[in-house]
């Protein structure tokens, strides 16, 4: 964990915070919605701001058919250093966020 994670980490919060609006929904399902998002991540400017709208990140866990889908459970999170790895990503993150592109 290092301070720029963590200078990064508090700066997606407050940009949710302040209200950010993000693509919370559709949820990616199928490879189809996955391969859109991720394209549109790719073409992004990459900023942060960008990386939050598209990836439809929430400070709080979606439930979304049945399945919780925090970043705790999510193939992408690094544990020990509360980390998004999905490159498109790229991001710290807390255990409780969530993003459409969760993944078990
Ligand atoms: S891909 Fe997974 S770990 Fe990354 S932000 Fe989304 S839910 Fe969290």
């Amino acid at each position: 964990m290092t301070d720029t994670d963590n200078a990064l980490r508090q700066e997606a919060e407050n940009l949710l915070k302040c209200g950010l609006k993000t693509e919370v929904f559709p949820r990616a399902d199928d490879h189809d919605q996955v391969q859109e998002i991720v394209g549109r991540l790719q073409t992004s400017d990459g900023s942060l701001e960008q990386r939050l709208v598209i990836g439809g990140f929430t400070l709080e866990m979606i439930e979304h058919e049945d399945i919780e889908q925090a970043c705790e459970t999510c193939m992408y999170y690094l544990v020990h250093r509360r980390y998004c790895e999905l490159p498109e990503l790229d991001v710290p993150v807390e255990a409780e966020w969530s993003c459409r592109l969760w993944r078990i």
